[in-house]
């Protein structure tokens, strides 16, 4: 049976959407993770079989720890190339929307986008999508938007398209959005895609040394100092918090990508339910910002707290924004919402 949110119909607009466009392009969230770049990568490579003029723009550049995936070189970023960016766009007969809800999230990459009057889809994971494309396809029960794009290769009928490539791409988006199937990761669709992606060459091992497997020496410095030095756990509000100023990222020669992982440290403790890590950073004229990362189990909902006091949003389970003003300010207002947190903590507990 169909979700309500994959209609037979919305395939149906789909499949006619590609097949009447020659040139496609593809976009995803600014600071792309493993899910954004896989199903870019995956779409693709899919699209190109089936002869389209097919590219992928990110706004900005994808993690180096995503450069072993297949094709990922020929990305073009915004941030790096805005006119070839523009060119693409105003010249597209179809944009596909990945592993995004808000148009904000694409940052500067909209003034290529806006050039752009075809017809554009949506495939993402996100609750509440804005209105910004013509075909919606919102699944916020799907764990990644790889398991749903699968899912939408499938209702069209393309999946004898997929070879070992595509398979790597769609993997890597649901190992990197479930932490490698240790949460959101019930579904037990998402172990019938994989027997399925290993049916069709996926070294899944080799992927996941890829992604976990690649430390450098200043990344590990930078978290073990973060953790012994810059982490303050609340036991008794269930809440742990980690920090790092400008100053510190630049001693251990912070590169993009080198704190990814360390919001999950604090919910590691049992009886931690929920964790935020702060980063200091500066936006494009110069401002510094903290950028928030939250994490929770269960119940305990971080995309609220993200919306109300971060300028963010997100899941449930995991959900960040941007805070103009310094770390203590972050802290402090982390801290203020300690009685209403624990309140709320100890309601669903009883539920
Ligand atoms: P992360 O903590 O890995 O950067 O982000 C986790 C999730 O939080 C993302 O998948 C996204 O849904 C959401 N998120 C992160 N940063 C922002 C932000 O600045 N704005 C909004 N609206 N959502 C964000
Ligand atoms: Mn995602």
């Amino acid at each position: 049976m169909l979700s309500a949110a994959i209609t037979e119909s919305k395939i149906g607009e789909i499949k006619n959407l590609i097949s009447e466009s020659n040139k496609i392009v593809l976009i995803c969230h600014v600071s792309p993770d493993g899910d954004a770049i896989g199903s870019s990568l995956a779409l693709a490579m899919l699209l190109r079989k089936l002869g389209k003029i097919t590219d992928i723009v990110t706004p900005d550049q994808p993690p180096k720890s995503l450069s072993f995936l297949p094709g990922v070189k020929d990305i073009v970023s915004y941030s790096c190339s805005p006119q070839v960016a523009c060119k693409l766009f105003s010249e597209a007969d179809l944009v596909i929307c990945l592993d995004f809800n808000a148009i904000s999230r694409i940052d500067d990459a909209f003034k290529a986008f806006s050039l752009c009057n075809s017809p554009k889809i949506l495939i993402d994971h996100h609750l509440n999508p804005e209105n910004f494309a013509q075909v919606i396809i919102s699944e916020p029960s799907y764990s990644s938007t790889c398991l749903l794009l699968y899912r939408v290769i499938k209702l069209l009928e393309y999946t004898s398209y997929i070879d070992e490539n595509i398979a790597t791409c769609i993997y890597t988006g649901m190992v990197t959005d479930t932490g490698n199937f240790s949460y959101n990761s019930l579904s037990p669709e998402i172990y019938l895609t994989i027997a399925e992606l290993l049916q069709k060459g996926l070294q899944k091992d080799d992927v996941y040394k890829c992604i976990y497997n690649s430390n450098t020496e200043s990344k590990l410095r930078l978290n073990g100092y973060a953790i012994s030095n810059k982490m303050y756990i609340y036991h008794d509000h269930a809440a742990g918090f980690i920090a790092l100023t400008e100053s510190e990222l630049n001693k251990y020669n912070y590169t993009k990508g080198d704190t990814e992982g360390l919001v999950n440290i604090p919910l590691s403790i049992p009886g931690i339910v929920y964790s935020a890590f702060l980063r200091e950073s500066v936006d494009a004229n110069g401002v510094h910002f903290i950028k928030v990362s939250m994490r929770s189990s269960g119940e305990f909902p971080v995309n609220t707290i993200c919306e109300r006091y971060f300028n963010g949003g997100g899941h449930k389970n995991a959900a960040g924004g941007e805070f103009y003003g310094s770390i203590n300010d972050a802290l402090n207002i982390l801290q203020s919402l300690f009685d209403e947190n624990d309140k709320l903590i100890k309601q669903l507990k009883t539920e």
